[in-house]
């Protein structure tokens, strides 16, 4: 009778654990339709923004990326709802997760391939990171607030997104220890091209930075360093970033 007692309760406690695993895993699976819409509407944007994205469309391997990517896991628990639609959201501190078409159309203007080692200036979720992290070889990504910083990294652990490094601290200043990137994509706005960042991209890299005031209009940049070491920008479009902050950033 014991013994029976005890297998009922040795049961019990696999079972919770499989619906435990179920539960966690669920959510990666689910609102497939959501994030299929979501695509949808990605290439609505790219067609009437034909010029910002060079006239091909976002790259179908980015959109394939972003059918994946779970965006709700990255949003606040009152958030999930929203979490696929058209526009940015708080992710608390005062910041926010970006536009869907923005996290793609800078994902593709960086044009990263298999092996790329790619810096991203501002993880905030982390939701942009993960949409470089299969594209990538290694992505390493870099917060201001510790608080969000930390809370990315471990949901980024999590959900498995092994080759993404995140660090606390001021990428004003990029990562030297990791330079040279193929790419880099800053996600707060400048009031100008970070130098350091310029100096950290290799040759043929290419970097998209949003720069202007918080109260001004910004816009998005597409800087490229050639093979010869000779730099281009190009102005885009007008975008609405938070404020890229620290010692560099006035
Ligand atoms: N890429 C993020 C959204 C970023 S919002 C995502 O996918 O969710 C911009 C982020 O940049 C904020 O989290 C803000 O704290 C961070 N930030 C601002 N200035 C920074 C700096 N100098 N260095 C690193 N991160 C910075």
């Amino acid at each position: 009778m014991r013994r029976l007692a005890q297998c009922r309760a040795l049961l019990v406690v696999v079972l919770a654990s499989a619906a435990a695993m179920v539960s966690t895993s669920a959510p990666a699976q689910n609102r497939l339709a959501e994030r299929a819409a979501m695509i949808e509407t990605i290439k609505g944007h790219a067609r009437s923004s034909a010029s910002a994205v060079e006239g091909q469309g976002i790259d179908p391997a980015v959109l394939t990326t972003m059918g994946k990517v779970p965006r709700h896991l990255f949003v606040p628990e009152e958030q999930r709802s929203a979490a696929y639609g058209d526009r940015p959201l708080p992710i608390g501190y005062g910041q926010t997760i970006s536009q869907p078409f923005i996290v793609a159309l800078m994902t593709d203007l960086i044009n990263v391939r298999p092996g790329d080692s790619v810096l991203e200036i501002g993880t905030g979720s982390g939701y942009q990171a993960a949409v470089l992290s299969p594209l990538a070889g290694k992505v390493y990504s870099i917060e201001i607030i510790p608080q969000l910083g930390e809370r990315a990294a471990a949901r980024l652990a999590e959900l498995r997104y092994d080759n993404v490094e995140v660090k606390v601290g001021d990428g004003y200043y990029g990562w030297p220890a990791r330079a040279p990137f193929d790419g880099i994509v800053v996600t707060a706005a400048a009031s100008h091209i970070p130098p350091p960042l310029v100096e950290q991209l290799a040759k043929g890299g290419r970097m998209v930075v949003p720069v202007g005031g918080p109260f001004a209009t910004q816009f998005l940049m597409l800087v490229e360093k050639r093979r010869d070491g000779s730099i281009t920008t190009r102005q885009l479009l007008p975008v609405s970033f938070v404020p890229l902050r620290g010692g560099g950033a006035r």
